[in-house]
């Protein structure tokens, strides 16, 4: 005789149990369900586990944050040291470079004495830009 069908707690399907575990098994077999299922599982063990022993507690808590710790240190690193396949041309210094070569020629110069002037006025210009539209004098 075939067992009952049961009814998952998941998804609310019937599914027909495995015949060796029947009174175990909550959920269908789909692939969602029974990782759902073992999730559900596992989170009620933690708690469990958690409220019926502080020593666990404690020291998941400090696992907790040592690798709360390591992620902010590799988040810190990655956020120091830029992709390594980035172009050439994406560096701080190609971009320095770039508008000093394109500064040269619009003012047909090549004195750095003149450059760096006229660098000095390009940037205190982009900043009163940054600023507003209040902060922007109108003589450029
Ligand atoms: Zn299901």
């Amino acid at each position: 005789m075939a067992p009952a069908l049961s009814r998952c707690r998941i998804c609310g399907r019937t599914f027909r149990p495995n015949r060796y575990n029947p009174e175990h098994q909550h959920c269908c077999g789909r692939d969602e369900c029974v990782r759902e299922c073992t999730r559900r599982r596992q989170r009620e063990w933690y708690a469990r586990r958690c409220r019926d022993d502080p020593a666990f507690t404690e020291k998941a808590r400090r696992r907790c944050a040592a690798a709360n710790r390591r992620r902010r240190e590799r988040q810190k690193l990655s956020a120091s040291n830029p992709p390594p396949d980035l172009p050439p041309e994406a560096t701080l210094q190609a971009l320095f470079e770039t508008v000093s070569g394109f500064l040269s020629q619009v003012t047909d110069t090549t004195d750095p004495v003149e450059l760096l002037a006229s660098m000095r006025q390009y940037r205190e210009r982009g900043r009163r830009m940054a600023r507003g539209p209040a902060a922007t004098a109108p003589d450029g």
